[in-house]
């Protein structure tokens, strides 16, 4: 009898992980791993249902469990709300961020900690890159390669969606420093993947140069991102519903096609940049890995 009711009461809840998000992630990882198909190693573009796959799994970690311990570390790696941040530039290490946040009265979970995550995941692509680079038949490290690519891909793509940027998350904040859960935020989540002409969209090669400075380019993406907040809440009105079809207007196709080419950009870019670090790993003489 409990099972059954347990049953009615799921089917009576909103889809809170609907497809939708998914298959946005899925186009914009697709995009990447194609524009950046001839300068990665081979097997990466081969593998790419993988890294697909895998750009989708940083919001199953979200998924409620019997224990909060992986969705609250989780939850701050996927946003940073720049209007709490006044500073120039981002300290150098979670750490140190993590310390800011104590001096200023700020929490990391209230912040967001997306920056990090980006940079840090990039640099896991880029050790498993290096440890190929050594062993370039071993199928094992191949495989984590597409794992981390897709992971990187998740928290990338979140970094290019304006809502992920901003305290306005789901609707103008609060006095009370609230969020009022509008639904603005599932109806933007919800166009990525629907926006006419997608398959117009394309990233040219030749634009993906490495980036130099890893985390204060990815902070400069983030303020950028920040930038189309306004842009995306004066068409707020005109943003279709999960349930309704994403025609137009124009304005509201054209931004959502500049999310898209930004998203598989600015993965893309990371995915190089990635192996351009990798060239610069001293892999230690004790680290030993099998042949195959
Ligand atoms: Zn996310």
């Amino acid at each position: 009898m409990r099972s059954s009711v347990s049953l009615l009461l799921i089917c009576l809840l909103p889809n809170l992980a609907g497809a939708w998000h998914s298959q946005g992630h899925v186009l914009a990882t697709e995009l990447a791993v194609e524009a950046s198909q001839d300068i990665m190693p081979a097997f990466f573009a081969q593998g790419i249902e993988t890294i697909k796959h895998c750009s989708v799994d940083p919001d199953v970690f979200k998924f409620k469990t019997d224990s909060r311990l992986l969705s609250r570390k989780e939850s701050p790696n996927h946003y940073f709300d720049l209007e709490l941040f006044d500073d120039e530039a981002l300290p150098e290490t979670r750490e140190d961020f993590w310390w800011w946040c104590l001096r200023h009265g700020q929490s990391t979970g209230k912040v967001g900690l997306l920056p990090y995550a980006i940079a840090e995941t990039t640099y896991m692509l880029s050790l498993a890159l290096a440890e190929h680079h050594r062993w370039p038949d071993n199928q094992a490290i191949q495989s984590k390669c597409l794992v981390y690519a897709g992971l990187l891909s998740h928290y990338a793509e979140d970094a290019c969606m304006p809502l992920h940027a901003t305290v306005h998350w789901d609707g103008r904040v609060l006095p009370n420093g609230q969020s009022p859960h509008t639904g603005i935020h599932r109806r933007v989540d919800g166009l990525l993947h629907r926006v006419p002409g997608a398959d117009q969209v394309t990233v040219d090669p030749n634009s993906l140069v490495p980036f130099q400075s890893l985390l204060a380019e990815v902070f400069a993406h983030i303020q950028e991102t920040h930038s189309l907040v306004e842009p995306l809440y004066a068409l707020e009105d005109q943003i279709p519903a999960l349930d309704e079809p994403f025609e137009g207007p124009p304005e509201l196709v054209a931004l959502v096609e500049g999310y898209l080419h930004r998203s598989a950009r600015f993965t893309a870019r990371l995915y190089v940049t990635a192996l351009k670090k990798s060239a610069l790993v001293t892999i230690p003489d004790w680290h030993e890995r099998e042949e195959h």
